[in-house]
């Protein structure tokens, strides 16, 4: 029986675009490894190593991937729309008194 797979992450390779599977391995020490559909199983046997996995990968336990979660609908609105607020009228600055166009006769 081939390990279960209990994770995705990005393969570390450089360059590599692929999402790598975590597995664990089963037999001798319980490592984790990754398994990129490019390079293969990637071990990495030093605690540094499977710290790195641990830190990036999404494990999701070897029931295999979470059913995704459903897309909550949008938030019904409370009520109808508020009432606009009311545009103040423009301010019309009062003619300054005393000021004399002397063009205008
Ligand atoms: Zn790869």
């Amino acid at each position: 029986m081939a390990n279960p797979d209990i994770g995705l992450m990005p393969c570390p390779t450089k360059g590599c675009d692929c999402v790598a599977k975590v597995r664990k391995a089963v037999s001798g020490q319980r490592l984790l490894y990754l398994h990129c559909p490019e390079h293969g199983p990637l071990f990495y046997r030093t605690a540094k190593g499977q710290e790195m996995i641990l830190e990036q990968a999404t494990l999701f336990g070897p029931e295999g991937p979470p059913e995704p979660a459903p897309v909550p609908p949008p938030a019904p609105r409370a009520g109808p729309d508020p009432e606009p607020a009311p545009t103040p009228p423009p301010v019309t600055k009062p003619a300054a008194k005393g000021w004399h166009n002397p063009l205008e006769f």
